[in-house]
């Protein structure tokens, strides 16, 4: 078996009706990887797990665990540890109970379900909270039940579907680094959606990133963020410039070298905001409409003749509002992207 693919999705494809949710999607997570897989609501991330869980079933292609099928293994039998968005513990058991649950249908006995209980309260440091109800917790407190209920069982695979979405910010970020810490850990290859690409890049190994029941581009975090393929990618992963030819040509001629010279292929140029060098020059091609102070950088709006640019500095470069600047971009920080949001239809494709 190859270890990168311990969990291998193959050219799968699910319909609703006529609907295609998923059109011909193949995913890999190697052992011990944790893997996200990020698109815009509607892209088909839900569908993807709940096939791969066996809650929902699918058209065409196959589902395969340590080089074999499981297309045809019922959810309950596939040894796969799974958290959703919404808490799903169980309102009338105590933590514990929660926690024990999936090792007590299993026969284990009475004893070492409590050792075991114990040990995962004390990895998600919550040992104090062994006899509450779900109801005396916060939010944060019953993802991670609900997670160490996950992991309890020593599932093959972690299932992890936007487990962080409904709580705020600052716990969403302690409970991120903490399931990052156990994942580590314990080494389970875990595969996780989300819509948020802070997340995804906190998180994941791998990132794969959907739109429209498909597979856009699979790569490390840095792939995605500095190499995006698409116009899409780059879009989606945080702030860029996209500029088409003629916004090149008439901003940064130099980077016209290194456009791909492929027939019919629309192109864009994708500037980071941070990439973006910018200097005083009266007579710069271009005017600082707006500063923006964010802390620890100064994000601008530079008005020029070919259309408006996003600018991140972090120096303490005096370019006031109104103030005129000169421009420039080291070609090794343009990448050209594929166009492929012309005229895409939101949600999915109709067969
Ligand atoms: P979100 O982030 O909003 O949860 P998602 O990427 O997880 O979105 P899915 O829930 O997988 O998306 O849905 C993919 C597409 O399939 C959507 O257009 C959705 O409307 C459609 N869909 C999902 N479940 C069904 C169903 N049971 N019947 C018909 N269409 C469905």
């Amino acid at each position: 078996m190859d270890p990168t693919r311990f969990l291998d999705v193959v050219r799968l494809t699910k319909k609703y009706g006529t609907f295609v949710a998923l059109d011909d999607v193949s995913v890999t997570v190697g052992e011990s990887e944790f893997v996200c897989l990020l698109g815009p609501s509607g892209c088909g991330k839900t569908t993807l797990l709940r096939v791969i869980a066996g809650l929902t079933g699918f058209d065409a292609g196959d589902v395969r665990l340590d080089g074999r099928s499981i297309a045809d293994l019922p959810a309950r039998k596939r040894g796969f540890g799974i958290v959703f968005q919404s808490y799903s513990l169980f309102p009338n058991m105590t933590v514990a109970e929660n926690i024990g649950y999936g090792l007590r249908i299993r026969g284990v006995p009475p004893e070492r379900v409590r050792a075991r209980v114990s040990e995962l309260l004390e990895m998600i440091r919550l040992p104090h909270l062994a006899d509450r109800l779900p109801w005396q917790l916060s939010g944060g407190q019953q993802q991670r039940i609900a997670l160490a209920r996950a992991i309890a069982v020593d599932p093959r695979v972690l299932l992890l579907d936007e487990p962080l979405s409904a709580l705020d910010a600052k716990v969403r970020a302690d409970l991120r680094g903490e399931i990052r810490r156990l994942q580590r850990d314990l080494g389970i290859p875990t595969l996780m959606v989300t819509h948020d690409q802070e997340e995804a890049l906190a998180l994941a190994d791998r990132i794969i990133c959907m739109n429209n029941g498909t597979v856009v581009q699979a790569g490390t975090p840095e792939e995605l963020y500095l190499r995006p393929a698409t116009r899409f990618v780059a879009d989606f992963m945080g702030t860029s410039n996209l500029l088409d030819t003629a916004q090149v040509e008439a901003l940064f001629p130099e980077l016209m070298a290194s456009r791909p010279a492929e027939a019919g292929v629309r192109y864009h140029a994708c500037i980071r905001p941070e990439h973006v060098g910018l200097r005083p020059d009266p007579e710069g091609i271009g005017t600082v409409r707006t500063v923006t102070f964010l802390g620890n950088l100064r994000r601008l709006e530079v008005e020029t003749p070919a259309g408006s640019l996003t600018v991140e500095t972090h120096g303490s470069v005096d370019v006031p509002e109104g103030s005129h600047v000169a421009l420039s971009v080291e070609p090794r920080h343009c990448t050209w992207v594929i166009d492929d949001m012309g005229t895409a239809a939101p949600g999915g494709r109709v067969s």
